[in-house]
Parts: C-alpha cells; sequence; structure tokens
C-alpha cells in the first residue's frame, strides 16, 4: 500500500492525522503500531477520571435529575385570627402537612406528579377543616355538591366532575373521566353513573355533613334575608370559601394540577363554579406552569385565572411570580377575592391572594415544609 499517513482513532473519537516519513513497509507497519499504542495510552489517560474528578465530579458530567416540587392550598379568604384558636390552626396546619406528606413521598419515589396531586387532594377532601369532600359547604337547598378537576401538564389532558352528591373522593373521579371516558366534564347524574361504573366509592349523602357548615349556611341565610332581629352576623370567608388544590412537578419533568371543593356557602343547587373548569381553577401545562385557584369562582371564570397564568407566561415572557400576581390583580378589579398556587417548570412556587389569608403549604428545595396561613 502505498499510504503515507494513518489515521488513529483516539478513545474519544478524536481523529489525528499524522505524516509518514517515506519508509519501508515492514518499518512503517512497526512505527504504525508504536503511534498507536502511544496514541491509545493518551486517550485512555484523557477520558480516565482523575483522583480529583473522583473525589469531587463535575455537575455538567452527571445525569441530570429533574427538581421535584409541590404545594397545596386549603383556600383563601378573611381567617380571622380572633376565631382560630391555637388547636384549631394546629389542625389546619396538621391536614396540609399530611397532604404534603404524601404527595412528597410519592414524587421523591419517582411517582407522576398527577398521583401525587390527587394523593394530596384525597387526604384534604376526607378531613371536615377543609370545603371538599368531608367537610364541604351546603347549598341554598342544605344539599352538598362536590366540583373538582385535574390535569396533565404534560398531554394537557383534563378531567372533571361537577355537582356530584355521593361521590366520597371527587378528584379520583374526575381523573378518571381523563383516563377513562372521551370526555373532559361529567356533572350530576351522568357523572355519578360513571362513577358506579368505575367502581368509585360512593356514600350516602350524609357523610359530608359537619355541624359547623350546617351552622355557616343559617347564618349566611339569616343575613341575606337582613332579619337576626338586630343581631350582627359576622360571615367570614372562612364560612363561605374553602376549596383544596395542589400542584407538583415530578422527576420527569411533568407539571400536574389538580382542585375540589363544595363551592360557596348557599349557592343555587346545580351552581357550579371555577374549580371544575379547566383554565379557570385547574390549569397545568409543561411548557409554562401548573395553577390551581381559591376564591369567588364566578370572578375566576371570567378572568380564566389558571390559563391567565400560562398565557401570560407563554406569550408575555412574565415571571411566574409577575404573572400570578397580574391574574390575581385582574380578579380584584373585578371584584372577587381569592388566591392562587402556581408552579412552574423550574419548580418555582408563587402563591399570590387579595385577601388576609390562604391556607397553604409548600416543600422548599431542602425538602423542608413550609405551611403559612396569614399574609
Ligand atoms: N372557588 C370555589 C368556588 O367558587 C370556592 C373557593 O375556592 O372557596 O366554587
Amino acid at each position: 500500500m502505498a499510504t503515507d499517513c494513518i489515521a488513529v482513532d483516539i478513545a474519544a473519537l478524536k481523529l489525528k492525522v499524522i505524516a509518514m516519513p517515506p519508509i519501508r513497509p515492514f518499518r512503517r507497519c512497526i512505527l504504525s503500531l508504536l503511534l498507536f499504542t502511544a496514541a491509545a495510552r493518551v486517550g485512555a489517560q484523557e477520558n480516565a477520571p482523575s483522583a480529583a474528578t473522583t473525589a469531587s465530579p463535575n455537575p455538567s458530567m452527571q445525569p441530570s435529575k429533574q427538581r421535584i416540587a409541590l404545594a397545596v392550598h386549603g383556600g383563601a379568604g378573611t381567617i380571622d385570627p380572633a376565631q382560630m384558636t391555637p388547636e384549631l390552626e394546629k389542625e389546619y396546619r396538621a391536614g396540609l402537612e399530611r397532604a404534603l406528606k404524601v404527595a412528597y413521598e410519592i414524587l421523591q419515589r419517582g411517582g407522576s406528579s398527577l398521583d401525587a396531586t390527587e394523593a394530596a387532594l384525597r387526604l384534604l377532601e376526607d378531613d371536615p377543616h377543609f370545603n371538599a369532600g368531608k367537610g364541604a359547604v351546603f347549598t341554598s337547598a342544605g344539599t352538598n355538591e362536590l366540583d373538582a378537576s385535574i390535569m396533565d401538564g404534560k398531554t394537557l389532558k383534563a378531567g372533571a366532575v361537577a355537582s356530584v352528591r355521593r361521590v366520597k373522593n371527587p378528584i379520583s373521579l374526575a381523573r378518571l373521566v381523563m383516563e377513562k371516558s372521551p370526555h373532559v366534564m361529567l356533572d350530576g347524574a351522568g357523572a355519578e353513573a360513571f362513577a358506579k361504573e368505575q367502581r368509585i366509592e360512593l356514600v350516602d349523602p350524609k357523610y359530608f355533613f359537619t355541624q359547623q357548615r350546617w351552622d355557616a349556611l343559617q347564618t349566611v341565610k339569616e343575613a341575606a334575608k337582613g332579619g337576626g332581629g338586630g343581631k350582627q352576623y359576622v360571615i367570614s370567608d372562612k364560612d363561605v370559601h374553602g376549596t383544596v388544590g395542589a400542584v407538583a412537578l415530578d422527576q420527569a419533568g411533568n407539571l400536574a394540577a389538580a382542585t375540589s371543593t363544595g363551592g360557596m356557602t348557599n349557592k343555587r343547587p346545580g351552581r357550579i363554579g371555577d374549580s371544575p373548569v379547566i383554565g379557570a381553577g385547574t390549569y397545568a401545562n409543561n411548557a409554562t406552569c401548573a395553577i390551581s385557584a381559591t376564591g369567588d369562582g364566578e370572578y375566576f371564570i371570567r378572568a380564566v385565572v389558571a390559563h391567565q397564568v400560562s398565557a401570560l407566561i407563554e406569550y408575555r415572557g412574565l415571571s411566574l411570580d409577575a404573572a400570578a400576581a397580574a391574574a390575581i390583580k385582574n380578579v380584584g378589579e373585578l371584584g372577587g377575592t381569592g388566591g392562587l398556587i402556581a408552579l412552574d417548570r423550574n419548580g418555582h412556587i408563587a402563591m399570590p391572594f387579595n385577601t388576609n389569608g390562604m391556607y397553604r403549604g409548600q416543600v422548599d428545595p431542602t425538602g423542608k415544609f413550609i405551611i403559612d396561613i396569614y399574609k
């Protein structure tokens, strides 16, 4: 072969072309072999980790692990510190902490953000302190009508149920609507027939009764009549609002949002608020953020709050904080009160509200649970 040069592929595919003097073929072969061995040794040394890199690896060489993140809320409103005994406050905090814990464990194990948000909300629905599931507020007819929704930020699939009266955990039914039906929202009798088909737990409507919510209904009704024989009715938002929600980011980088509520005390039967309306009370999109809202549902629907936050990030390039604050400002300008929890794909959390309090909790980047009620 009349080759005057050889190409040596060093371990990391670096191509080195070495000029060869005109020598006899046998010597050329020996020289080639020597050069190849030397080059291979250099290449191997280049690729072998040094003592220093073994001790402290270059983070850019590590497979990147997505940061998990999580936030929950238990409703926003005028939370009167005078009505809040230390025991009651402890119970609210414990409820939020339980929800954070169960959801965070799911995320740490590599579970999905959908599983985490659903699990958090099931616990909050079972907790009578919150206006969702057991402990839901009453309609003007003395019934409980529950709304819930969930959204997957990866696929933009969503599921919702409205005005259900016998479903113990409406959030799980909303997830089944998303995963096991071609629809996004089912209401009333149709939703309950679907619940039966899916073998989801149904309960007697009496299950949802709590004395506190029943008393709140009587107070709100009396106040609405303007009666009460001169008695002053103090209607705290705690009596009217509630609602629970969760947003999560899992190890695969997927966002999810979920919201569940009994609605508003003394609402007309059949009234549906923002919580089950995708884009109003709940929204998730991996490209932007996950949102769960709470407050005067009619205003949150009109301001399309949850999608508004996402759109401000996507189309106006706003930060999560700025977008979430703008959406709540918008609700306030329309005359509504409430708040939201927001989480973006980088794990940033924002929790604006225009009331004096919002039951809320999050897990900070070190894994610490932070629970707050007031501003
Ligand atoms: N947004 C809920 C609704 O209007 C109530 C709340 O969050 O307090 O049904």
